[in-house]
């Protein structure tokens, strides 16, 4: 399904269910510590969520069988929460969420050290995948390519000479959870199908400490890097606006 500009009331249903997202984020953020299984903050996510009023996006989606995918090291994202999974101290935690409000959805995702980082150059990671995210949308306009976006991702990741996870991609949102096109976190400028305003988007680069190799775990879902190497996932789902863009995943 190829994404459309939405309407008005459809953008204002996905501000309130980026709003309450962004708020189940923060919130497991605050809770996050080590010691806790990814299970005990898949129950936060659900039960915070209910009481805000919106539904996971995620649930049954193809066959997931939880509300959110929280994924450790070296597993990239789709992760599958577990009661035997224990953070530690030091582990990157990937929080991937999504919320349907009024059957609008919103897509959006933080990474998160436990504690306090064992190296800085997990903090580092982490911090560089945010930016990178942040870049490819400040590339956002009305015209945009999705070469544009891809381009200003890479430009942040090679400069830290990070892997670029590259099977998996940025894409549209809002009537479903993935609408095309797809949104690489790689390209060049002036490429790629054109992205007008009134869209909206989800930009989602996952890097690594390695190489950009990954491949599907036992489980069916979880992406792991190959090599086992750390590796980081920031998204927001943003609409695309006449000069620039609105952070719909936000508090
Ligand atoms: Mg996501
Ligand atoms: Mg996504």
């Amino acid at each position: 399904m190829q994404t459309k500009v939405k309407t008005k009331a459809e953008i204002a249903a996905m501000r309130e269910s980026g709003r309450m997202l962004a708020t189940v984020l923060q919130f497991l953020k605050n809770q996050l510590t080590p010691g806790m299984s990814t299970k005990d903050l898949a129950v936060l996510a659900s039960d915070e969520l209910r009481r805000l009023g919106g539904e996971p996006s995620f649930l049954h989606y193809q066959g997931f069988p939880d509300v959110i995918c929280i994924s450790v090291n070296d597993e990239v994202v789709h992760g599958i929460p577990s009661p035997d999974k224990i953070i530690q101290t030091g582990d990157i935690v990937g929080l991937d969420f999504g919320v349907t409000y009024q059957k609008m959805i919103t897509d959006s995702a933080i990474s998160v050290i436990a504690g306090k980082p064992i190296d800085q150059r997990h903090a580092k990671l982490v911090e560089q995948t945010e930016r990178a995210m942040m870049a490819g949308i400040g590339a956002l306009h009305d015209g945009v390519r999705t070469g544009d976006i891809g381009a200003a991702v890479q430009a942040v990741l090679d400069k830290g000479r990070y892997g670029i996870v590259r099977d998996l991609v940025g894409h549209g949102v809002g009537h479903a959870l993935h609408e095309d096109p797809n949104i690489p976190n790689y390209g060049r400028k002036n490429t790629g199908p054109w992205l007008q305003a009134g869209m909206t988007i989800a930009i989602e680069p996952m890097a690594t400490l390695g190489t950009d190799d990954v491949f599907v775990a036992e489980d069916g879902w979880t992406i792991v890097t190959q090599d086992n190497s750390r590796a980081a996932h920031f998204e927001h789902t943003v609409l695309i606006t006449e000069d620039g863009f609105e952070l719909l995943t936000t508090t």
